[in-house]
């Protein structure tokens, strides 16, 4: 114990280095603490993210992270935060490791934690051939023999969606029953509805080659569409007694639009603190709590 910074950021991803970027060119102290477990790390591409697409989403982070760590105010620790807690005018962070850290203001940038469905074979395929969102790797797979798998209410606008990239079957998997009118609009983008519930993913992983249905039916998809529902990868916002919005597919920090959690001092930003979540959204949520973190130490917003 105990060095003391002007800010910890928790999560050294889009978010947390975007943010961090901000404060060191105000030439601030700022620590960025990092368990390296970013939500995209089963993609070996990255998609639609200024200047970077195509590369791997952990040549971006390293590369963000050199040219962070160029300025000298700023510093980077791998590992993970367990505990955050405040102590009068300072936030104290604790590693798993036992050393401790202190700074004035904290941005937690700790993403989020997929739980996929328990369906057999889907697992070892995300981020391959089960995907998450169309903008990402969409057209990687596009005129392909296309799925959705309904995991809530929402799903219906994803399979809405996905017959731009190709053929779409939307498997409803008794979670969502659509009315005539959304049946009809489904029909007009020459979506197949499928009923029976899928029970199994198959095919060469990571690879897919089709889904079995309760029935015994094999439905040949190459690719499978899916929200999952979502949960904080990271305990510390609830720790530090920070409010929460409920978003269809899972918790999120509650922010106002410069990123200030409920908790004063506390910003949170990325896709723990918004339930739109993309690399660009949360790169530029962590330029604003950055911005906002900074304003704060010297005053006002
Ligand atoms: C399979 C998949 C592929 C995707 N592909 C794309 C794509 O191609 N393009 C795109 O724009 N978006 C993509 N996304 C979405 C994108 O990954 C997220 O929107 C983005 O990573 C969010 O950035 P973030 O900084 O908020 O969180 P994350 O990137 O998840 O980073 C959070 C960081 O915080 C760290 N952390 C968490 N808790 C702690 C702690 N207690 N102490 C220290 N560190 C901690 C984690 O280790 C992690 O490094 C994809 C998502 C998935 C699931």
């Amino acid at each position: 114990m105990d060095t003391h910074y002007d800010v910890i950021v928790i999560g050294g991803s889009f978010a947390g280095l975007s943010a961090a970027m901000q404060l060191a060119r105000a030439r601030r102290r700022v620590l960025v603490l990092d368990s390296r477990r970013p939500r995209n790390r089963f993609a070996s591409h990255a998609h639609g993210f200024f200047g970077q697409d195509g590369k791997a989403p952990g040549e971006i982070i390293d590369e963000a992270t050199v040219q962070l760590t160029a300025y000298p105010t700023a510093h980077v620790a791998i590992g993970a935060a367990c505990i955050a807690k405040r102590v009068d005018d300072r936030f104290i962070v604790t590693q798993s490791s036992g050393s401790s850290s202190s700074a004035a203001r904290l941005i937690l940038a700790t993403g989020i934690r997929d739980e996929l469905p328990a369906l057999p074979g889907l697992e070892e395929r995300w981020g391959v051939s089960a995907l998450h969102c169309p903008y990402c790797h969409g057209y990687e797979v596009a005129d392909k023999r296309l799925g959705v798998l309904a995991t809530h209410s929402l799903s219906i606008h994803q399979a809405m969606l996905v017959p731009d990239w190709g053929p779409t079957t939307w498997f409803t998997q008794g979670i969502v029953d659509p009315s005539a009118e959304e049946i009809a609009l489904l029909e007009a983008r020459n979506v197949r509805i499928e009923r029976k519930p899928v029970v199994e993913v198959l095919g060469d992983a990571p690879n897919m080659a089709g889904l079995r249905l309760a029935d015994g039916r094999v439905v040949e998809i190459d690719a499978l569409f899916l929200g999952p529902r979502t949960q904080m990868a990271s305990p510390l916002a609830e720790q530090l007694g920070c409010a929460f919005d409920e978003s269809p597919i899972g918790p999120v920090i509650r922010v106002d639009e410069w990123k200030q959690t409920t908790v004063p001092g506390v910003f949170a930003a990325g896709d723990a603190a918004s339930a739109w979540s993309n690399a660009t959204f949360a790169s530029a949520a962590g330029v604003a709590a950055g911005v906002a973190a900074h304003r704060s130490l010297i005053g006002g917003l």
